[in-house]
């Protein structure tokens, strides 16, 4: 069965997303939400997608009379996705939202417990976790080829250009680099140890405020904690490029991948030898095995549900909190 679904924000991920779904064979783009005519025009044609299957964001809730469409996936600024999200739940129809689903966690929150009064999935944009290599690593770890792990290292960064970008806008980001790429290597430390933090420590740095305003984070350096003793070193910074870096070491061996996020193919090592498993375009692999978590319940390797995301928005928060304090946050 195939899943039809609708893009809501046709900005560049989206763009990227709709191309990823031509060579998918599980998942169509069959639908369109935007406030902007003109891109509905040309998304159209391109897409071949009919009139009665665009919407925009103020009637976009009559979705829910459209047999046509199954799921819609949210690409729109970060501060919008928790009431878009809950509409659309609200029209029946599953949730995919991208990263991060939220701005804070009472909102991620708000939103898993929508999709599931609604009775619909709510799938977040987690796409390194069908990524071949990272799942080769996963499945290392889990069979003790690392031995006992004790150490992970994350280094998720870009320069970012234009100003005047929502992603600069507080309002409409929910904050700066953290959001955007910082979580990359929150997730990442989660994944790549199996284990959830129970504390974060956590320093800001910031270089120009005039760019990184009130609200906007440039550069944080954060460090974690884990049950069986595991610590995680991480950074995140709008201010340095070609930073996408992952470090695994355990008591008989290490991976590391670099990049380690990025759009790919995806390169790296353990002790073992090269990772080399086959790029294939992430978003593509991603809505295939979506549509077999919506249709099919199969269980992904590493989770991509609400609650997954969820997590992620609980330690977002926590280090927030920890910049704010210089104080260790408990996360138990
Ligand atoms: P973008 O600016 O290119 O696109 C955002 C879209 O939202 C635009 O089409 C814009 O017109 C629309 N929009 C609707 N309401 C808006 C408003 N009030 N203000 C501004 N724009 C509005 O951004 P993007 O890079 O496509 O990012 C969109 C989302 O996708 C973000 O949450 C981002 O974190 C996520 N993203 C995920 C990945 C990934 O690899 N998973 C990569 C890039 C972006």
């Amino acid at each position: 069965k195939v899943l039809r679904v609708a893009i809501m924000g046709l900005g560049s991920y989206g763009t990227r997303v709709a191309k990823a779904m031509e060579d998918s064979n599980r998942a169509k783009l069959v639908g369109l939400i935007s406030g902007t005519p003109s891109k509905v025009e040309a998304w159209k044609e391109k897409y071949s997608i009919p009139d009665k299957n665009c919407y925009n964001y103020d009637n976009f809730d009559a979705i829910k009379d459209n047999p046509d469409i199954d799921a819609v996936y949210v690409i729109t600024p970060n501060a919008l996705h928790k009431e878009q999200a809950i509409r659309v739940a609200q029209a029946g129809k599953h949730v995919i939202c991208e990263k991060p689903m939220a701005i804070n966690a009472a909102e991620a929150k708000e939103m898993v417990e929508a999709c599931d009064k609604a009775g619909v999935k709510l799938l977040i944009g987690y796409r390194m976790h069908f990524e071949a290599n990272t799942l080769k690593v996963v499945n290392m770890r889990k069979t003790g080829e690392f031995g006992t792990i004790k150490f992970f290292q994350g280094l998720s960064g870009f320069m970012i250009g234009d100003p005047t970008q929502w992603r600069l806008n507080p309002t409409l980001s929910g904050g700066g680099a953290m959001m955007d790429i910082g979580i990359y290597s929150i997730n990442g430390a989660r994944y790549m140890t199996g284990e959830e933090p129970i504390w974060v420590t956590a320093q800001e740095v910031k270089t120009d405020p005039v760019k990184f305003k009130e609200g906007i984070d440039e550069t944080i350096t954060f460090q974690m904690g884990f049950p069986s003793g595991v610590i995680a070193s991480c950074l995140s910074t709008y201010s340095m490029n070609n930073l996408d870096k992952f470090f695994l070491n355990g008591t008989k061996g290490f991976a590391e991948m670099q990049p380690s996020t990025g759009y790919g193919p995806i390169k790296g090592r353990t002790n073992q030898g090269p990772l080399d498993e086959p790029h294939i375009m992430h978003q593509t692999v991603q809505m295939d095995q979506m549509a077999g978590i919506i249709f099919d319940g199969v269980e992904p390797e590493i989770p991509v549900d609400g609650r997954e995301g969820l997590k992620d928005m609980v330690i977002i928060d926590a280090i927030f909190k920890a910049v704010k304090t210089g104080e260790k946050v408990l996360l138990v």
